[in-house]
């Protein structure tokens, strides 16, 4: 069997990391990195970018350069029209009403946008492990509802690997944080590039129980730079008369100033932007110069950074606690660097943060944790995680009525009585739907379905039992049965988060391919160098060869030399390749001819210059 690796699939940033013999470590990417952006972009020419040569060219292509899409996974368009104007590329409204990306004409869902994150981690991981990975943990945000997770189990389904588990992130960090002995109760304040969740957890003599958790999916480090750009393109507009967010380049630049300003004043109290030639005025270029102190910036951001707190205090509570029931707290994700948040985090739990743990690492090291428990190699280790958000059907008046509540662990099963509304009624409909809103319009609705042949009778006496059931990774199916007749209907709710399985297999077939025509384009580059190498030392070697010996000696080298011109840029790599054989044995040939050559003309030298010697002595004359 083959190794199981975690993958912290992050908003900002992806890691990833393996087990051995139970202890997790880092996987790093050839060039020596231990976390790659999440960044996906597509050139001019259609390639594909991943990482970090994507978020490079993200100033010079914005449009096509996707960052931050998992604030996209299993949203509806209408719960993301307001991040339509902070981002450079093109949100659209899929025909379904979800959330997709258009680049270059073409529309993408998020998770498949995802899978090609995903598919770059897996060949780093394979690069690093010299073996292929399919078998992955995931983490996810605790707060991510069906939906999002469903999204995510098929983003990684498109990129070829079998999700194994997806795991919520602050149960993966503290399976990194602490040791699985005694009993410790800890908080995971986690805030990244996206999203924030809370978890409260008891850990007894290795058993893992996530008590409670709250978050906001659409909060995170992202937003406090919105705030910021948003300030710096009101205080230019208000300098120049100039609005920057007309321009196609400008915003981009202005949020990755802005994005790396806020990262400094977690260090320093102050910072300048300088962004040059930002904009044209009436008399010319325009400059942008700016400085931001780490007290307007507070003063920006601090209402976000408060909001978190309330779902703190909240957390606690939901988990039976006090405040100094709590032995540790952890801080997880790139924005609790921010002093402001580790000094609301200390005030609020009256303890100074744990500063053992990397914030960028942590989450793939629990999920590496994780999988060496689903391999068997950790048995020392049981997790029991929540769902986080209470799950129900709509009942008359377009109610909620819940079926499993908020923070139940999972797995768990539950099941509900319901009958029909009117006389010889022999349909219902089940509406299922996630959240804590009374009312069903108010929640995220995950699907319907209809239970048919329902026997006829009066309102009220048929006995419909809905049942839900949720696996370990927190994935829900829903089933309705009539229990006089047992007609029984099922779903596996909203199988992927808006794309059916056939839609999957076409976007793996299609990754895969893609993943195909990358290793070729790798092929090439490798071949094109090969060949500028292989005409450099034919050039050089007909240098000294057309100086030194017979036309015919050389004549076949350099025409091959031009062929090898001809074929470097072009697509078949067989014929390249040949072409870079031939042409290296010609060029071994003649460089022999030229040596033989030089050899046999050093010899001559050396006998004539013996010959001389010879003379001279027989001529010189005798005194
Ligand atoms: P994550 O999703 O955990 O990778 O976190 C990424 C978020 O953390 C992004 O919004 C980053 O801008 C933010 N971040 C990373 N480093 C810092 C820092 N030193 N100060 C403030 N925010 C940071």
């Amino acid at each position: 069997m083959g190794r199981t690796i975690g993958i912290d699939l992050g908003t900002t940033n992806s890691c990833i990391a393996f087990s051995d013999g139970g202890h997790p470590t880092v996987i790093q990417s050839k060039s020596g990195s231990r976390v790659m952006p999440s960044v996906v972009a597509f050139s001019a020419k259609g390639e594909r970018l991943v990482g970090l040569v994507a978020r490079r060219q993200a100033i010079t292509n914005p449009r096509n350069t996707i960052s931050s899409v998992k604030r996209l996974m299993g949203r509806r368009y209408s719960e993301v029209v307001d991040q339509v104007d902070t981002v450079s590329y093109e949100i659209v409204e899929n025909t379904n009403g979800d959330a997709a990306v258009r680049v270059m004409d073409r529309v993408y869902t998020p998770p498949e946008v995802s899978a090609i994150i995903l598919q770059k981690l897996k060949q780093t991981a394979e690069e690093f492990l010299g073996e292929e990975v399919t078998d992955v943990v995931i983490t996810v945000p605790a707060y991510f509802n069906e939906v999002q997770r469903e999204a995510t189990k098929a983003a990684g389904k498109i990129a070829g690997l079998n999700v194994k588990r997806v795991l919520n992130e602050p149960t993966a960090a503290a399976l990194a944080f602490l040791e699985p002995k005694g009993k410790t109760r800890i908080a995971v304040y986690d805030f990244g590039g996206g999203t924030f969740d809370i978890s409260i957890l008891q850990v007894v003599e290795g058993v893992f129980e996530v008590k409670a958790t709250l978050g906001d999916t659409s909060l995170g480090g992202d937003d406090l730079d919105t705030q910021l750009v948003n300030w710096i393109m009101a205080e230019f507009l208000s300098d120049t008369g100039i609005d920057l967010n007309k321009d196609a380049i400008a915003p981009q630049r202005v949020r990755e100033a802005a994005e790396r300003a806020k990262c400094e004043l977690s260090m320093a109290q102050e910072t300048d932007i300088n962004l040059p030639f930002i904009a044209t005025g009436e008399s010319g270029p325009v400059h942008l110069e700016i400085k931001i102190t780490r007290k307007l910036f507070e003063e920006l951001a601090g209402d976000l950074i408060r909001k978190t707190i309330p779902l703190c205090l909240d957390a606690v509570s939901d988990a039976g606690m006090k405040m100094e029931d709590l032995d540790h707290v952890v801080l997880v994700g790139g924005s609790t660097r921010i002093p402001m948040v580790q000094q609301l985090v200390e005030e609020t739990f009256g303890r100074k943060p744990a500063q053992s743990v990397n914030p960028d690492e942590v989450v793939a090291l629990g999920a590496a944790i994780e999988s060496s428990v689903l391999t068997g190699q950790r048995k020392d280790l049981v997790l029991i995680d929540v769902t986080p958000l209470t799950l129900g059907v709509e009942t008359l008046g377009g109610v909620m009525t819940p079926i499993i509540q908020r923070n139940s662990p999972v797995p768990t099963r539950n099941s509900r009585i319901f009958t029909t509304a009117s006389d010889n009624q022999s349909v219902v409909g089940v509406h299922v739907a996630q959240g804590e809103r009374d009312l069903i319009d108010g929640n995220r609705s995950l699907g319907t379905f209809e239970l048919r042949g329902i026997k006829p009778a009066k309102r009220g006496e048929p006995r419909v039992e809905v049942t839900f059931e949720i696996d370990a990774s927190g994935i829900l199916n829903v089933s309705a049965r009539d229990t006089s007749t047992g007609q029984k209907q099922s779903i596996k709710v909203n199988p992927s988060g808006g794309l059916s399985s056939d839609e999957i297999e076409r976007l793996k077939k299609e990754a895969a391919a893609n993943a195909e025509a990358d290793r070729r384009r790798m092929k090439l580059v490798g071949l094109r160098n090969e060949s500028d190498e292989a005409i450099y030392r034919a050039t050089k070697t007909l240098k000294v060869a057309r100086e030194e010996l017979e036309k015919e000696s050389w004549e076949e080298l350099e025409a091959a030399v031009k062929e090898l011109k001809k074929l470097r840029d072009g697509d078949d790599a067989l014929i390249l390749g040949k072409a870079i054989s031939t042409l290296r044995s010609l060029t071994d040939s003649v460089a022999k001819l030229v040596a033989v050559f030089e050899s046999d003309e050093e010899q001559a030298a050396a006998e004539f210059l013996e010959s001389m010697t010879d003379g001279s002595e027989e001529e010189t004359p005798e005194e």
